[in-house]
């Protein structure tokens, strides 16, 4: 039997026999885990039995969709966690400390950067930003106590690819520095970071993982012996993911090259469906050959994702009114579920900056962004169709 490919780890991966011989696994509701006498809780805590504790060291439903998730990233081990940032903070907290210095990609989540800049600063732990694609202000930002290379691909909102390999090769040219890849936008049906040399590989599970706009969670990916050190400190700092929410995700978990490879199509044909019509002024897409990383990306994805950013002609008036216009895509933030949903990032992340500030660090005012759904594509065009229409028969400003 040739060994099992993504879809099948998909449905099959994590623990086989469940209670009663059920076919799929129980939510195990419980706060803590009783011991029969004390002569096993002496066993436990000698290290001679393996067992759950208490719900913040570990849930069985839970450590289920850990084994799914570690399986679909190839890595050894997986920790889960209530958020993506709280994975993100976790793992930086674990593997960072007082006078260590981190480098980090100047298009990062914006959370990611505002808890390395502002709060692991006053932890003493130092950070350079560095645009991504240079790689001589990446090497020239490495110092003697530099332990980690945090970036993330493809980013938001203009999906921009880092060179994995390339950063991999960087790392490895320095002796204790870890490279830690945000990879929530690929999935790890798109694109693998431990295989490219990362060390850690995190999702924000809350988006294509789980899929469905229901749950928030995190994953961090990698050897054992490191998420091991990372689940530790998740036990003191408490961040850890419910076990309906684990349920949630692990059921999501299933379908997630199916729903992938749709959004993945879908995602494609309404970027080069948006790239023609004359209302548009830009789109940013990987998967479109006039992206800048479009090389990059073919060479490290086996898919470009579901999200599509554009710029539409006429601004931020013009932009809202094609968002107000769309009856199948939905306003909101986030992205990965089955559900279309766009937003003008001016409008939502960026909503407290002035124009300038916006301009400043990129966000164009025009920019719509696209999280495009599992629905068909036709009717996803269709609602485009009829939104920028509006868009453009709103008058001049
Ligand atoms: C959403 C997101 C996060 C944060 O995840 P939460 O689950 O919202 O805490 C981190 N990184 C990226 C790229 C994201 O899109």
């Amino acid at each position: 039997m040739p060994s099992p490919k993504l879809s099948t780890l998909a449905v099959q991966s994590g623990p086989r026999r469940h209670a009663h011989d059920a076919l799929t696994g129980a939510v195990s509701l419980t706060s803590t885990y009783s011991f029969e006498n004390t002569a096993e809780l002496r066993r436990y805590f000698d290290g001679d039995l393996e067992r759950e504790e208490y719900g913040r060291y570990g849930n069985p439903t839970v450590r289920g969709v850990e084994q799914k998730i570690a399986a679909l990233d190839g890595a050894e081990a997986c920790a889960l966690f209530g958020s993506g940032m709280a994975a993100v903070t976790t793992s930086l907290l674990a593997v960072l400390k007082a006078g260590d210095h981190a480098v980090l990609t100047s298009d990062c989540y914006r959370r990611t950067r505002q808890f390395v800049g502002t709060f692991l600063k006053k932890l003493g732990v130092d950070s350079t930003l560095v645009e991504p694609g240079d790689f001589d202000a990446l090497e020239r930002a490495i110092t003697p106590k530099t332990k980690l290379i945090v970036s993330e691909s493809p980013t938001n909102p203009y999906l921009r690819v880092a060179d994995l390999v390339k950063l991999a090769e960087v790392k490895s040219k320095h002796r204790g520095v870890l490279l830690f890849i945000d990879s929530t936008f690929a999935t790890p049906v798109n694109q693998r970071p431990l295989e490219l040399g990362a060390d850690l590989c995190l999702h924000s599970a809350t988006k294509y993982l789980g899929g469905h706009n229901d749950l928030l969670a995190g994953s961090v990916s990698g050897r054992a012996g490191l998420v091991q050190a990372i689940a530790d400190l998740r036990g003191v700092l408490g961040g850890v993911l419910d076990p309906h929410s684990a349920y949630l995700l692990g059921r999501g978990l299933k379908t997630l090259p199916l729903r992938v490879r749709q959004h993945n199509a879908n995602a494609l044909a309404v970027a080069q469906w948006l790239e023609k019509q004359p209302a548009v002024q830009r789109v940013w897409y990987p998967g479109l050959e006039s992206h800048p990383d479009h090389a990059t990306a073919r060479a490290q994805m086996s898919g470009f994702g579901g999200v599509v950013t554009f710029e539409v002609k006429g601004g931020i008036e013009a932009g809202s009114r094609l968002v107000d216009a769309c009856r199948l895509a939905r306003i909101a933030p986030s992205l990965g579920g089955v559900e279309t949903l766009i937003e003008q990032p001016a409008l939502m992340s960026f909503y407290e900056l002035t124009t300038e500030q916006r301009l400043a660090i990129g966000i164009k005012d025009e920019l719509i962004r696209l999280a495009v759904g599992v629905e068909d594509v036709d009717n996803i065009v269709g609602d485009l169709t009829r939104a920028l229409d509006a868009a453009q028969s709103g008058g001049a400003r």
